[in-house]
């Protein structure tokens, strides 16, 4: 799987980043990004399918 953030709907809750640091950055202005380019290691799958749901601004999608 590969994910990608939303910049237009991240407000900066940090929950992604709380959840998996390995997966997710957050900028200084609170807007996370993916730090890991390209498919996302089969053992932080789990982790990016939680963040994908704990965001409250939907902002996180799995794209193939
Ligand atoms: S949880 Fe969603 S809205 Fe919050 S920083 Fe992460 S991507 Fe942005």
């Amino acid at each position: 799987m590969k994910i990608v953030i939303d910049p237009a709907k991240c407000q900066g809750h940090a929950r992604c980043y709380a959840l998996s640091p390995e997966l997710f950055d957050v900028d200084d202005y609170g807007q996370a990004s993916v730090r890991i380019e390209g498919e996302v290691p089969e053992a932080l799958v789990e982790v990016a399918r939680l963040a994908i749901a704990n965001c409250p601004e939907f902002a996180i999608a799995e794209v193939d």
